[in-house]
């Protein structure tokens, strides 16, 4: 018997492994909604800043963006994600110089590039926008089962669908995502509240970013989440609407509202040197014809749920390129990843946070892709 025990024990300490060390307490995961990577290393594009159909503002844009040298136009585009997060952590998808990442779904657009960043998992038969709920579980559903996690997870979003893409209905997780907060908290969030009545919304199924982004700060300050989604959608509207220069002026935006994020983070005691923050797109947007950098969508998908775009045969093509960009504890600060002829997948990113969280993947759902190491410390 006793025999038998010890082999037990030791054929279980053998195969299973232990769990990552945590590397830090909290993660804060930002989208930005279809922003190119050829804007994010390239900086703004000549051809689409002066193109009398993309733009009222020419002008201004080149002013403001235009710079002679490629990383300089970058830099001067989005300068927190250039100076503070690619010089301090970790990133990917810069296909100029053999740095690849990509969705893994078959669709190229929103709800299934979503769904893999946040639950880790492929599944294809997710092949619309539709405000069905998510068959799959989020990575902050699964948290939120975990000790030290329940109500600790919280998504903030200017799109709609999110509401069904974390599966509220099932999951609990605190979603705001287009609409006010229906309690406001507190004096400012009364305010907002206010503001979003009184303001126009841009588009039917999107708010403006900066109410998104002040509720998710309201938020973390108040109630200090352990993991946060943020979700700015403006870049992909303005695309679809054909608008290059706000596009463009969303992008910048947007840097300027990460760098609150963080710096938020940073003056917190709850939260400083113990958050990583991480960055994505949710897909790429095509590049040739000219006129393809306002789609995005696979050949597969023309047949379906973007058979409005059927003209274009091949479908949008790039439109699966993507980005990723990683600061904090347990973050590598390699900055440029090179991939060489592998491509790294959006399908990777929920189980390399949860990773740095401490957390074994495998045991919330094996399905999962597997960690990034390149971006682990
Ligand atoms: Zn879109």
């Amino acid at each position: 018997m006793k025999v038998i025990l010890a082999i037990l024990v030791s054929f279980s300490f053998y195969i299973v492994a232990p769990p990552p060390v945590r590397a830090a307490d909290n993660v804060v995961l930002i989208t930005l909604d279809g922003l190119r990577w050829q804007e994010v290393f390239t900086g703004i594009d000549r051809d689409l800043a002066t193109h009398e159909r993309f733009n009222t503002q020419t002008e201004f844009i080149m002013e403001r963006f235009w710079r002679n040298s490629s990383q300089n136009r970058a830099e001067t585009l989005l300068p927190f994600i250039h100076n503070t997060v690619f010089k301090e952590g970790s990133y990917v998808g810069n296909r100029n110089i053999g740095s690849c990442s990509a969705v893994t779904n078959e669709w190229y657009f929103s709800y299934p590039g979503y769904s893999e960043i946040l639950t880790g998992v492929v599944n294809n038969a997710i092949d619309s926008n539709a405000k069905n709920p998510n068959p799959e579980r989020t990575m902050l559903e699964l948290l939120d089962l975990q000790a030290g996690f329940e109500g600790k997870t919280a998504a903030f979003a200017s799109w709609d669908v999110f509401p069904f893409i974390f599966n509220t209905k099932r999951s609990g997780v605190h979603v705001n995502a287009f609409h006010p907060e229906k309690i406001p908290a507190d004096q400012f969030e009364e305010t907002l509240t206010q503001l979003h009545k009184d303001i126009p919304t841009p588009w039917a199924t999107v708010r403006n970013d900066a109410f998104t982004h002040h509720y998710a700060i309201s938020y973390i300050l108040r109630e200090k989440p352990r993991v946060t989604f943020i979700s700015y959608g403006e870049t992909d509207d303005f695309a679809h609407d054909g608008k290059y220069d706000e596009y463009i002026i969303a992008a910048h935006r947007t840097d300027r509202f990460i760098q609150d994020v963080w710096e938020t983070l940073q003056s917190s005691e709850s939260y400083k040197d113990n958050t990583v923050l991480f960055i994505t797109v949710d897909h790429g947007r095509g590049e040739e014809p000219i006129e393809a950098w306002r789609h995005h969508g696979s050949k597969r998908s023309l047949n379906g749920y973007m058979n409005s775009l059927a003209e274009y045969e091949k479908g949008i093509v790039g439109s699966e390129a993507v980005w990723m960009a990683a600061l904090g504890p347990g973050v590598a600060k390699t900055g440029l990843i090179t991939t060489g002829s592998e491509c790294i997948g959006s399908n990777r990113i929920a189980a390399t946070l949860l990773t740095i969280l401490g957390e074994d993947y495998q045991e919330l759902n094996p399905n999962m892709g597997e960690p990034i190491t390149e971006f682990l410390h």
